[in-house]
């Protein structure tokens, strides 16, 4: 099922983790996929005109993948509010967050590293107030 132009439902459900626990990670509602559609509208997909194809690391969240992941207990990703992005650098990471920070919808725009890897986690809330907070967060 596509979400925008260049974006498809599978890349926000697969997950190397819900394969290896045998975790079924499908979203539960409408309102998950709606969310994740807006998500593409707003965000991913002008970030992905802007610099061509991008990979999403983690997109939607089942509750059970997401404890499994040490996700927040009220993570945005169970609600399809959330992406993780991939950086092929962190040159190329430091022009997407420059780009995302002009989008005129956002809600949580973070800039995550465990170690030597970094990404962007990226948020919009389809309905409800969004908050554009930056942070940065190391794991
Ligand atoms: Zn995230």
């Amino acid at each position: 099922m596509r979400l925008s132009n260049n974006f498809r439902l599978s890349e926000f459900t697969r997950s190397d983790t819900a394969k290896r626990l045998g975790i079924e990670n499908e979203c539960s509602s409408v309102e998950q996929v709606l969310n994740l559609a807006y998500l593409c509208h707003m965000v991913l997909q002008p970030l992905r005109d802007k610099f061509g194809p991008i990979r999403i690391t983690s997109g939607y969240r089942c509750p059970e993948l997401n404890s499994a992941v040490g996700g927040a207990s009220n993570s945005q990703h169970m609600r399809g509010e959330a992406a993780d992005i991939h950086l092929p650098s962190v040159d190329k990471g430091l022009e997407y967050l420059a780009f995302l920070k002009t989008l005129p919808v956002l809600d949580q725009l973070i800039w995550e590293r465990n170690g030597d890897i970094c990404w962007i986690h990226v948020s919009a809330k389809r309905l409800g107030k969004n908050h554009r907070q930056l942070r940065t967060i190391a794991h």
